[in-house]
């Protein structure tokens, strides 16, 4: 590694995605100044739309964000979940809990606000790491050849992460499925209850929530096929080979693609990192971590990942905060390295359990063995008997 333009900082957070925002503001609510390091040339809100459910709702809140992104978003008053095989419906009202679909566009800008201005570097692509020999610090390699030396990094660089390669996890694994999802806009508004529906065929999923009262969330998963890597490049492609898989589908989910804004719609083949992988995974190196996608990315299965980026981030800035306070009782590279343990053992099961009951979920999907089907039932039901039970977990206070 080239140490010509070394440069010292304290906390880099590497990745400007929703979890390093996240844990860049959360520090800085705990007055830990960081500096966030994006390899984009501007803020990326990729993915059009994003359920946060109350567990991320809270999480919002400490960040001291909640309340103004509610103002973005209609509450979402039930699920209602559509079989076409078996031709049944059920409809889960959420009572007390609270869902809302954001903007990525408006979570993204309202966390970036948020933090002091120049905490965002653009166009700072990471391309190593490693540890100085010397102070075993952690090392970063720029792409433009420009070295960082800092205190603590925290990798939130999403499911291709460098950091996650430094600490040596298992590479992310693909799923079987893709995901394409949109927005529509009705300029006169679209009428709709305010529920999140979702419509079940063989191995096919189709999903809507509304944003607000013009514009509607919707999301399709499907198998994946290796045409799909040529029209993940083509926007009309992807409009039309969605179109063509929901045949038969509700017809106002079929008219909701028709309309839905082309330059809206992204196809993705979805990654996770697996729950044994999560379970066993060494999450620390020094005073290095990962949070987000870069820990514990999981198929959407159930709409948490990003809720799970924002919970990491409250409880990875209150464990730094809390330790590094304790002045002068252990030196501070030990200090960051047991607060970087606390975080790691709280998050640890959290994150387990979401991916497991998330990994069971897509397989319930993708699985086409009837007793392979009744198994995962019987799973599901034994181990998360409540199947919005994930959604009450409370990250606690900032
Ligand atoms: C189809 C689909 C639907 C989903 N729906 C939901 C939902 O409803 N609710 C929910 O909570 N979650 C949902 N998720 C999951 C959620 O989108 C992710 O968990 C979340 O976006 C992850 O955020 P992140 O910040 O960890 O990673 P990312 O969003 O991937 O951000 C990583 C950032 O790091 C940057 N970066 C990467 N490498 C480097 C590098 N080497 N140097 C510098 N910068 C780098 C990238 O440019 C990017 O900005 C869904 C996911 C998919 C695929």
């Amino acid at each position: 590694m080239d140490l010509r333009e070394e440069e010292e900082k304290e906390v880099v957070v590497v990745g400007g995605g929703i979890c390093g925002l996240a844990t860049a503001l959360a520090l800085h609510r705990r007055g830990i100044s960081s500096t966030v390091l994006e390899r984009a040339d501007s803020l990326r809100a990729t993915g059009v739309a994003i359920g946060i459910f109350t567990n991320g709702w809270r999480a919002l809140d400490q960040l001291g964000v909640g309340t103004k992104l509610r103002q973005t978003a209609i509450p979402i008053q039930a699920f209602r979940d559509i079989s076409l095989d078996k031709g049944s419906q059920r409809e889960i009202p959420f009572g007390k809990g609270e869902l809302r679909c954001l903007k990525r566009s408006d979570l993204i800008q309202t966390l970036a606000n948020d933090l002091p201005l120049d905490t965002i570097r653009f166009r700072s692509q990471l391309i190593a790491v490693k540890f100085d020999p010397v102070t075993s610090y952690p090392l970063l390699q720029l792409h433009d050849g420009s070295v960082i030396k800092a205190k603590v990094v925290i990798g939130c660089d999403g499911v291709n992460s460098i950091v996650a390669e430094l600490l040596r996890l298992k590479p992310t694994k693909l799923c079987s499925t893709y995901g394409v999802r949109g927005f529509t806009n009705y300029r006169d508004g679209h009428g709709l209850s305010s529920e999140f529906v979702r419509v079940r065929r063989d191995h096919l999923i189709m999903g809507r929530i509304p944003i607000d009262d013009k514009t509607v969330y919707w999301f399709v998963g499907r198998p994946w096929n290796p045409q799909d890597s040529n029209v993940s490049k083509d926007l009309e492609l992807i409009r039309q080979s969605t179109l063509e898989s929901v045949q038969g589908f509700p017809e106002e989910m079929v008219g909701m693609i028709q309309s839905s804004e082309l330059e809206s719609l992204t196809l993705t083949r979805l990654r996770y990192r697996a729950p044994w992988d999560i379970l066993l995974g060494s999450f620390r190196k020094g005073t290095v971590t990962v949070a987000g996608d870069a820990m514990h990315v999981m198929g959407p299965f159930l709409g948490q990942g990003g809720s799970a980026g924002l919970e990491d981030a409250v409880v990875l800035a209150r464990c730094l905060a809390q330790e590094l306070s304790m002045v002068g009782l252990m030196p501070e590279a030990e200090r960051v390295g047991a607060a970087l343990d606390r975080y790691v053992k709280e998050r640890r099961m959290r994150v387990t359990w979401l991916s497991t009951q998330t990994y069971l979920t897509g397989m319930l999907l993708e699985t086409s063995s009837l007793p392979m089907k009744l198994l995962i039932i019987v799973l599901l039901i034994v181990l998360f008997g409540n199947s919005f039970g994930h959604t009450r977990y409370d990250c606690g206070h900032l």
